[in-house]
């Protein structure tokens, strides 16, 4: 399956995104869960607006581990260094760089100290649910169909007080209580190598550009349409990686400005007056008759990409999926309402929107859209006022755009 999927499994979900290969959508986007609000308010927060997966950045709370078990044969991660310790030593510093391209990014909540110290564990198949976050390199899964190169798999509270193996308790909605990094160890005709082993080794994928994709994963990022962004869901040929390697001056080189915001979005830091822009506004078409009447109160475009365009430079700065807005108690509005907002100040852009009718199609993205509504279908017992049903996404318009003042 070259698909996303979700499983519903009790009151948690879990979300699944892969890398795919083959050669080359939407802007940044998350992973969205709603409330449980069958619970008590104390527990769900009393809102059925969706909700943002994220991480609690609490310094020290954010673990990760990683297995040093490696497919021997196949050798599928190909390091530079050929000893035992050079080569966990060689895959740790890709994982270390692919965290600090994430923290790197300023403007953001998600310091370095909100990871604990990286370890390390012999066990093979360390991924699971079981509350700790893992990076695994030689544990089949029944996820690696043809074309998925490594994927993450994501469980996200829909409430406070869930609890997973022997952790912590879930202190609030949409937080990610597990996530774990899975990369194909079983095709031999799939190798990662490390940046130093890339250049020797062509027919290799970029370990650091793949790990950089899963790691926006574990940080909640569903997928972007933006052809330049590490949360593009294709990963880049074999013997290239995505932007530039991390450097001492720039930590997060690899990422693209679209990555970018959708950190400074996900893990708002309020002091951050550089990037305190917002863009809004709806999308609606020409005529109110094409859009569709089930479900019934659709009364915008829904599911299209919204791209914000630096006007001088035409740099790509953010894009989003448009078409849903939400006040509380909920449910989600889909009123073709769109909003890009932690955009840097003093620059002016153009804004437009496309369908999702490219190289990236809604079903790259079906976190992002399809667990915006819970029903009493999806939920039995569900509160009417606050059910909703997601429309499809509106592949068909064609775009206008009309001049700024
Ligand atoms: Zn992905």
């Amino acid at each position: 399956m070259r698909r996303g999927y979700k499983r519903w499994l009790a009151q948690i979900f879990v979300i699944f995104c892969c890398v795919w290969l083959a050669s080359t959508v939407q802007g940044y986007s998350f992973d969205m869960v709603v409330p449980d609000v069958r619970e008590p308010a104390s527990l769900s927060g009393g809102s059925a607006c969706p909700v943002a997966a994220h991480q609690l950045t609490t310094p020290g709370y954010i673990d990760l581990r990683w297995s040093t078990m490696l497919d021997t044969d196949p050798v599928t991660i190909i390091t530079q260094d050929q000893t035992a310790g050079g080569q966990l030593n060689e895959i740790e510093a890709v994982i270390t760089q692919s965290l600090a391209a994430w923290t790197g990014v300023s403007g953001t909540v998600l310091a370095p100290a909100a990871f604990a110290a990286l370890a390390r564990t012999s066990t093979q198949n360390a991924c699971g649910a079981d509350g700790i976050n893992s990076v695994c390199f030689d544990q089949m899964d029944l996820a690696f169909t043809p074309g998925v190169l490594a994927f993450a798999r994501i469980v996200t509270a829909d409430r406070a007080e869930i609890v997973l193996g022997n952790e912590t308790a879930s202190s609030e909605p949409g937080q990610i209580i597990d996530a774990d990094v899975y990369f194909d160890p079983d095709d031999a005709n799939v190798t990662f190598a490390t940046p130093q082993a890339l250049p020797a080794n062509p027919k290799s994928y970029d370990l650091e550009s793949l790990m950089i994709h899963e790691l926006g994963h574990l940080l909640g990022f569903s997928h972007t349409a933006v052809w330049s962004a590490m949360m593009f869901p294709y990963a880049p040929a074999p013997g290239t990686y995505t932007g530039q390697r991390p450097s001492a001056p720039r930590p997060d080189a690899p990422l693209s400005d679209d990555d970018r915001t959708g950190l400074r979005v996900l893990y708002t830091d309020l002091t951050d007056t550089a990037h305190a822009g917002s863009i809004s506004g709806r999308i609606v078409p020409a005529s109110p008759l094409s859009l569709p009447a089930n479900p019934p109160g659709v009364t915008g475009v829904f599911g299209a990409q919204v791209v914000a365009v630096n006007a001088a430079t035409g740099a790509v700065m953010a894009a989003t999926l448009g078409g849903w807005s939400c006040a509380a108690p909920g449910p989600a509005l889909f009123d073709g309402s769109y909003t890009i907002a932690r955009l840097p100040v003093g620059v002016s852009y153009t804004v437009y929107a496309e369908p999702l009718n490219g190289v990236v199609a809604p079903s790259q993205v079906i976190p992002a859209l399809d667990d915006l509504c819970r029903n009493s279908t999806t939920d039995p017992g569900w509160p009417p006022s606050q059910a909703c049903i997601v429309p499809q996404p509106n592949l068909g318009f064609t775009v206008r755009t009309l001049p700024g003042p």
